[in-house]
């Protein structure tokens, strides 16, 4: 039984020797093909992509996309970021603004208010029926209160 065993692992080593110089044959027998034949026949190797087909879009805020920059005599689109009941000054949440536009719109919300090109406690009347960039009662974000 030992030596059937002994026998069976010596022909199945024999094999896979053979096997093994069968591919190396063929292996060297492919690089001395010529350049030309080697890229049409390896249409089975994988491809490098130059970027990643599932990286997400990066989303740009309104101001950004429009590449636009909020200054203080520009009141009307100033005032888009106001209450029309307070005269506050809406937060990130609502606007959808990325922070440095975001903290832009306020420094020049404030500039103008201080030149008196803008109110205070309410919205400026004339602007009140201006389509809305945002829906305040519908925030990108709820509130972390
Ligand atoms: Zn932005």
């Amino acid at each position: 039984m030992a030596s059937l065993i002994r026998t069976l692992y010596k022909c199945s080593r024999n094999s896979l020797r053979s096997s093994y110089r069968t591919i190396s044959n063929t292996a060297n027998h492919q690089q001395t093909t010529s350049i030309d034949q080697k890229s049409s026949t390896n249409d089975d190797i994988p491809i490098t992509l130059e970027s990643n087909p599932f990286e997400k879009k990066k989303e740009k805020c309104i101001l950004c996309k429009l590449d636009i920059v909020p200054d203080y005599k520009n009141v009307r689109l100033l005032s888009q970021f106001q209450s029309s009941y307070t005269g506050r000054i809406y937060g990130r949440h609502i606007t959808g603004l990325c922070k440095a536009k975001q903290e832009r719109v306020e420094r020049e919300i404030l500039k103008a208010q201080n030149c008196g090109f803008m109110p205070v406690y309410h919205k400026n009347p004339n602007y009140l029926r201006d389509p809305k960039l945002f829906d305040p009662d519908h925030p990108f974000r709820p509130h972390k209160y």
